[in-house]
């Protein structure tokens, strides 16, 4: 049996602000850790600088604030703790990226955007699926030294296992098993010095305690590429928990602006409430029995159950929002 405290996290990029689905994100991670006594950690992933929006941090805080969920902990900027940001951790993810090198689990690969291109024309080509062919890998080390030497560019590539399979385990879903050979050679570390998400994720997850990890279902694919790396580490890795999807209202598709308002930040302006938005949210992959739905704060702290969540699709429902804001 462990008794670890439970410690989770929300980790979002700053690529906009903070919309339903990432609220949902959230509040889950929230009431898992309310739930349970333990600790709720807000990490912003700002290392892919291409994609950063300005303000989109401060418009994150805003809304996890207008909903109630603060976070516990993270570093002290003199008062309420600020979130945890990657981008000021960039000495911690080279350190790593460098050791797996070290120790035989990553190489460096100098290879240009235009070769990458080609790679990819050519696999395609063959009707291939397009990926990294793994040509730095077997370079020559004296080789690899002597380009290192000079200055060329170079990115650091993991090794994934050329053989074998990756199982790993949902707490909704159960076991997904991956065959090692179909898995990229991900990049860890850019030649700007930068972390990638992968990296700079599953170091913070390992460093930060995260007992469990609870995300949106797009990122089930990575998870196999985690599972790799924390083995390389010899971490253990968090429970994983991937959310169900929030759709459209008419389930044809993913919720996104063209239906409505899907900014937190828009809901405030539009008048709800935070109690009837936390609510409806709640229950966007959650339900207590097949009547019930309307609840406090506190009785979603006490009778949400992680475990009953359905790995289904949601749809989002403007109206049941719209009518639930009539009871708080
Ligand atoms: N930064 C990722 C996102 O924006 C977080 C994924 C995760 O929680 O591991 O969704
Ligand atoms: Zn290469």
């Amino acid at each position: 049996m462990t008794t670890a405290r439970v410690r989770v996290r929300f980790a979002p990029s700053p690529t906009g602000d903070l919309h339903v689905g990432g609220a949902r994100t959230a509040l889950f991670n929230w009431l898992f850790a309310r739930q349970h006594g333990g600790a709720f950690i807000l990490r912003i992933e700002d290392t892919d600088q291409a994609r950063l929006v300005g303000q989109s941090i401060a418009g994150i805080i805003e809304g996890l604030k207008w909903l109630g969920l603060e976070w516990d902990e993270g570093p002290d900027i003199g008062g309420p703790y600020g979130p945890y940001i990657q981008s000021q951790r960039l000495p911690l993810y080279r350190e790593h990226a460098r050791w797996l090198v070290e120790h035989g689990h990553a190489y460096y690969c100098f290879c240009t955007p235009e070769r990458l291109e080609r790679v990819r024309q050519e696999q395609r080509a063959r009707g291939e699926p397009p990926g990294y062919d793994r040509h730095c890998r077997f370079l020559p080390p004296e080789e690899v030294e002597a380009r290192l030497a000079r200055g060329e560019p170079a990115v650091i590539r993991f090794k994934m296992p050329l053989e074998g399979v990756t199982t790993i385990v949902d707490l909704l879903r159960g076991e997904i098993t991956y065959e090692n050979r179909l898995l990229q050679d991900l990049v860890l570390l850019k030649s700007d010095g930068f972390p990638t998400y992968h990296l700079a994720n599953v170091v913070d997850d390992h460093f930060m305690e995260i007992s469990h990890i609870l995300r949106a279902e797009e990122w089930i694919p990575s998870a196999p590429l985690h599972a790799q790396l924390y083995r390389a580490f010899g971490w253990e890795m968090p429970v994983l928990c991937h959310l169900p999807l929030i759709l459209s209202p008419d389930g044809k598709g993913k919720l996104s602006k063209r239906h409505g308002a899907t900014g937190v930040l828009e809901f405030k302006r539009l008048g709800y409430l935070p109690e009837a938005m936390i609510n409806y949210l709640a229950l966007l992959g959650w339900a207590y029995d097949a009547e019930r739905e309307i609840f406090s704060r506190e009785e979603l702290i006490q009778l949400f159950r992680l475990e009953e969540v359905n790995p289904h699709p949601a749809r989002f429902n403007f109206e049941k929002l719209l009518w639930m804001n009539q009871y708080y």
